[in-house]
């Protein structure tokens, strides 16, 4: 059998660990979520805790606790965690154990040998300290490689000589872009710039600004002085700046933030965005000097990809299609990407010849209409929604307005396709939202999508100043049928590269998973069939019997990581079914 070989993306915020399984790279859920902090803590027992538990207790026990250990990597210095003093490598360890024996236990084999992601501009002694990092936690590194170089891997990068791509990554404190070339089949790193100091939280920070100003205004109080009105700001603020990505408005309202008055404020999509224009135009700044390093103009570029929560961010993918005349890739789960990438350069080291990435997307636009006078006369033209290779499921919304005072009712059409003239598009539906109260022109409606996996489309029109709505299903599957030659062009660009040879070669792949109602509830009936398996195994059952709870949990972790409810459905019947024999 060939060895196992895992990918690690040992972050700053967070780390994830990513396995071939079958064929398909996938992120291993632990403790429950694809996503652990990268936090580092003792409990009030003086036991270990690493990953959510150590986050939970930051603020209560923040002497016991250890946040961004990476920052420090490569430094000569012991960090203080409770009584003792460690090195950044051995705090490191205890994160990458953490994930190996979490890994171990769903896959109910050892693991010793991974692939560990770092940032490019990692110097030689920060890459040696990851290294030790990883032998400290019982792992064997058979190779340190760069993040951009693993996102690229995730796309498929290898497989075409000399395809330049640009990487950009935008996470909660750093940003950085690199450009990554293809040269002999080696996928490697020409130039990367960043800035150490710029992310999402400085998002957060402008709006808080906003919200203390707004908040002094109306009430003549200041919130700056507070720091525990400030601490619940920011957490707010950074759910309302989550749901501008989505939505075109979002409503914050805390109450009694400063013991004696609510705070209630609506932000605008369009606001925030001329709020962090600036801080996205530093971005590009250093974009356009990683190519400038490089030698290569924006037209040289191929493919960029994104990685990064902040990348979310309809703005940061408005930018650099309107800069760089490219569509941004982003259908990879921007904060899994690198893992997937060294999950897949792990899986060629080990010598398995197939390893995709499963990856649910819409291969087609869908929008509504709207009347544009750009060019003078009123033209009717698509508003796009939910934008083509968006991952599933979707929920996304936009604004349109009415056309003139006192309009009783709006008309809304949905199209499937990519063109901005909606007769050069597929028509899937249209309904009449009627009874709009009297208002002048401009009166705004929101317009909902809903797209599930099954391509069951719901959409919504609200009347934003009264909560007004009508919804309609529309079933947008024949669409899909007929449209299912350029679906397979579209996954082809990443599926092309199927046949990887050599190291550096990826592929990856799209498939729809049935989504079957419930989720949460098949998720959560797992947990519990998991749990009453891993009990029996305790106890003196057969081998045969045993072999079998073993092989039926792994497969239901499997079809947790892959999000197929379908298996995961069959595997609890299946385990439920044997444990009601083995049970007294
Ligand atoms: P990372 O460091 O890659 O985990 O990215 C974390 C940053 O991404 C934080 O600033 C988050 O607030 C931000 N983020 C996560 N999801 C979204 C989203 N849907 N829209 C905008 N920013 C997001």
């Amino acid at each position: 059998m060939n060895d196992l070989i895992v990918g690690i993306d040992l972050g700053t915020t967070n780390s994830e660990i990513a396995i071939n399984q079958d064929g398909q790279v996938n992120v291993l859920p632990i403790h429950g979520n694809p996503i652990m902090p990268s936090c580092v803590g003792l409990d009030p027992a003086g036991k270990l805790i690493v990953g959510q538990a150590a986050r939970n207790q930051l603020v209560a026990s923040p002497d016991n606790t250890v946040l961004s250990i990476k920052r420090k990597m490569g430094e000569e210095i012991r960090v203080r965690l409770g009584e003792k003093e460690y090195s950044p490598e051995e705090i490191s360890s205890f994160i990458l154990r953490e994930l190996k024996q979490e890994a171990e236990r769903q896959l109910l084999q050892p693991i010793r040998k991974a692939v560990i992601t770092v940032p490019a501009f990692f110097n030689e002694r920060q890459r040696k300290a990851t290294q030790a990092a990883g032998e400290l936690a019982g792992l064997e590194v058979v190779r340190i490689i760069n993040e951009p170089t693993a996102a690229a891997l995730a796309y498929g990068a290898g497989a075409k000589e000399g395809e330049t791509m640009l990487v950009y990554d935008l996470g909660g404190g750093t940003f950085d872009v690199s450009v990554v070339v293809v040269e002999q089949g080696v996928v490697e790193v020409k130039a990367s710039h960043g800035d150490t100091h710029l992310g999402g939280d400085d998002f957060d920070q402008l709006l808080v600004d906003h919200a203390v100003l707004q908040f002094k205004r109306l009430h003549n109080v200041d919130l700056v002085q507070d720091l525990r009105a400030l601490r619940r700001l920011k957490v707010v603020l950074e759910r309302a700046k989550r749901t501008l990505s989505d939505e075109p408005y979002a409503a914050v309202r805390e109450e009694y933030i400063d013991g004696q008055h609510h705070l209630e404020l609506e932000l605008e999509r369009h606001d925030y965005e001329q709020m962090i224009l600036p801080l996205l135009e530093r971005t590009l700044t250093c974009l356009h000097q990683s190519l400038t390093d490089a030698h290569l103009s924006p037209k040289d570029v191929q493919k960029v990809m994104l990685v990064g929560g902040a990348t979310r961010t309809p703005l940061v993918q408005g930018l650099l299609q309107e800069r760089l005349q490219l569509d941004p890739r982003f259908e990879i789960n921007p904060d899994l990407i690198v893992a997937m990438g060294a999950g897949m350069q792990g899986s060629v080291i080990a010598g398995q010849s197939r390893h995709s990435i499963l990856v649910d997307i819409t291969p087609h636009t869908y929008s509504t209409t709207a009347i544009s006078f750009r060019h003078g006369e009123g033209d009717l033209y698509c508003v796009p929604i939910i934008h083509r290779n968006t991952p599933l499921p979707a929920s996304k919304s936009e604004v349109v307005y009415t056309m003139y005072d006192d309009q009783p009712a709006a008309k809304v059409e949905v199209y499937q396709g990519e063109d901005e003239l909606p007769q050069s598009n597929t028509p899937i539906g249209d309904f009449l939202v009627e009874g709009l109260s009297k208002a002048p022109e401009g009166n705004p409606i929101v317009v909902h999508f809903d797209l599930d996996l099954n391509g069951i489309l719901k959409v919504t029109a609200t009347e934003k100043v009264t909560g007004l709505a009508k919804s309609v299903t529309l079933d947008t599957k024949g669409q899909h049928h007929l449209n299912l030659e350029e679906a397979r062009r579209n996954i082809s660009s990443l599926v092309g590269e199927t046949q990887p040879t050599a190291p550096g070669q990826a592929a990856a792949e799209t498939a729809a998973t049935p989504a079957l109602a419930g989720a949460d509830e098949l998720l959560n009936t797992a947990k519990d069939l998991r749990k009453r398996g891993e009990a029996l195994l305790e106890k003196n059952i057969s081998p045969e019997d045993a072999d079998e709870i073993r092989q039926l949990i792994h497969q239901s972790a499997a079809a947790i990581s892959e999000n197929n409810w379908t298996v995961l459905n069959e595997r609890n019947e299946t385990l439920s079914d044997l444990l009601f024999y083995l049970e007294d």
